[in-house]
């Protein structure tokens, strides 16, 4: 089946409330979408957000990315030739990871719709439903204490608290929301590369000794600090989960070379798609590390082409796919359901995302 188009939209949905870590603040998804238009008739969709701080890649650069160099070189291809369409995708430029994971999830959507299967299926079809954990924005104590609680009422078990900005004030941080909401709720730390190596075992190690059981701590250092993150893995005994330092499968196959981290967490946007998300995850599984879904801020239609990944593949135990929990608006019919922390899967073939409606 011919690819006889690709073309480019924007969706621009409001959150609930702002999302602070500590690079940005932000108070409104304003995304990219993408429909891949096979010679059938069918499409399939994709979305990119501009997270400039973490990928680089801007709305105006994931438009031209796509327009003028990705468009051109998948326009003509058959689908069903996967491999070639994914490595032309993959090849026809350097970085912009963005827009090729856009453009990559709405041929995944495609290819599922073709076979009339469900993406998560096509993609070993390890579960059917599963728990996102929730983020909580960095704030004054108080706020972050308050929106932690409000997180565990809402029915979320997991909770990663974003730190990072006022050093061994986050172990304070850490300690207040651990009292506030009991022994029973998993409390994962993102630093978002808020601290040195020397900080981040200062700081993980009084966590440890005030005994806070902290499940994880995400990327403590700065991304291209790898031997810091080397350094602060072999220190403390708390797992230490790589998210900026690793982008590609090469990062991925490096990282786990020297084990600078226990964990890889792994967003479509930072690796250009489920193509080459796939290929850390079969890095990982070799070598047994463990694997985080996460995303960045985006709503259902490419959260739920995470979250198709996330239940097709045994190696990825942890999901941070809370998106579309923090948008203000109602979901889009069709696809994954995302309710609460609960996360199942539909039958529905491809990623299943019906967004016509919203197509502008
Ligand atoms: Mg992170």
């Amino acid at each position: 089946m011919r690819i006889v188009d690709i073309q480019v939209g924007s969706l621009v949905l409001p959150l609930a409330h702002p999302f602070k870590t500590a690079l940005r603040t932000v108070d409104h998804l304003d995304d990219i979408v993408v429909r891949v238009i096979g010679e059938n008739g069918e499409v399939g969709y994709g979305e990119a957000p501009p997270t400039a701080v973490i990928t680089g890649d801007t709305k105006g650069s994931i438009l031209c990315a796509i327009q003028d160099f990705i468009k051109p070189a998948l326009v003509g291809m058959d689908l069903m030739d996967f491999e070639a369409v994914m490595e032309k995708l993959n090849g026809c430029m350097v970085h912009n990871t963005s827009p090729k994971a856009a453009v990559d999830m709405a041929l995944y959507d495609l290819w599922g719709k073709v076979q009339g299967k469900p993406l998560y299926q096509l993609l070993g079809g390890a579960k059917t439903s599963f728990e996102t954990d929730i983020t909580i924005s960095v704030n004054p104590v108080d706020e972050m204490v308050r929106d932690s609680l409000e997180a565990v009422e809402r029915g979320f078990h997991t909770l990663k608290v974003k730190v990072g900005k006022e050093g061994t004030a986050d172990v304070q941080r850490m300690a207040a929301i651990r009292e506030a909401v009991g022994p029973g709720i998993k409390l994962r730390v993102d630093a978002n590369q808020g601290w040195t190596a020397a900080e981040s075992v200062a700081i993980i190690k009084a966590m440890e000794d005030k005994g806070l059981d902290i499940e994880l701590v995400e990327q403590p250092v700065a991304a291209h600090d790898i031997a810091g993150l080397k350094y602060v893995t072999g220190q403390v005994n708390t797992p230490i989960l790589a998210d900026e330092a690793v982008f590609s499968p090469l990062d991925a196959a490096n990282l786990i070379a020297i084990h600078a981290a226990d964990y890889i967490n792994i967003k479509l946007m930072k690796t250009g798609g489920i193509w080459n998300a796939l290929k850390i995850c079969e890095m990982a599984r070799q070598h047994g590390v463990k694997c985080m879904i996460g995303c960045m801020l985006e709503s259902q239609v490419s959260v739920a082409a995470a979250a198709h990944l996330c239940a097709g593949q045994e190696v990825i135990t942890m999901a941070d796919l809370d998106g579309p929990s923090l948008c203000a608006t109602e979901p889009f019919p069709g696809g994954p359901i995302f309710e609460g922390a609960a996360i199942t899967m539909s039958q529905d073939p491809g990623i299943g995302v019906r967004f016509d409606a919203q197509w502008e």
